[in-house]
């Protein structure tokens, strides 16, 4: 992740990111909204945002996706929030409460700290709360 995108990554930001990505498509401001319950003027401000840091593509009638860039992004912060999921539910965290306060905490972990965790966990591939994805750089070292 740049430093560019690191700036415009507040915990909400993260959220919309996570959520097109695990929608795989389009979306609709709509969508959005509803889906984080806030007004439909705040969602497409936050939309702007994120198109002007290069991470959302919004074409008109095309809804609203990630750009190259916000796809390779978006899949670092999901990978993120279940490595910090699994590691609170291995501590003995009840998993909807670990998957609650990895939200919570995450936005400040850098990815260097959540690959010590990865390492930690023996590379998971799976958390409580989904699939995690491999880093090349962090995951395939174990066959080496
Ligand atoms: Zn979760
Ligand atoms: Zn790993």
């Amino acid at each position: 992740m740049s430093a560019a995108g690191n700036s415009v990554l507040t915990p909400r930001r993260i959220e919309y990111l996570k959520f097109l990505l695990e929608r795989e498509g389009p979306v609709t401001n709509a969508e959005i909204a509803a889906r984080f319950s806030v007004d439909p003027s705040t969602c497409t401000k936050t939309v702007r945002l994120l198109v002007d840091a290069g991470l959302v593509e919004h074409a008109p009638y095309q809804g609203i996706g990630l750009s190259e860039q916000g796809r390779r992004c978006a899949e670092f912060l999901l990978r993120r929030h279940r490595l910090l999921s699994l590691a609170f539910s291995r501590l003995g965290v009840d998993p909807a409460i670990a998957c609650e306060q990895a939200t919570q905490c995450e936005a400040h972990i850098p990815r260097d700290v959540i690959n010590t965790i990865c390492a930690a966990l023996g590379h998971p591939s799976c958390s409580t709360c989904g699939v995690i994805a491999r880093d090349r750089a962090c995951c395939s070292t174990e066959q080496e």
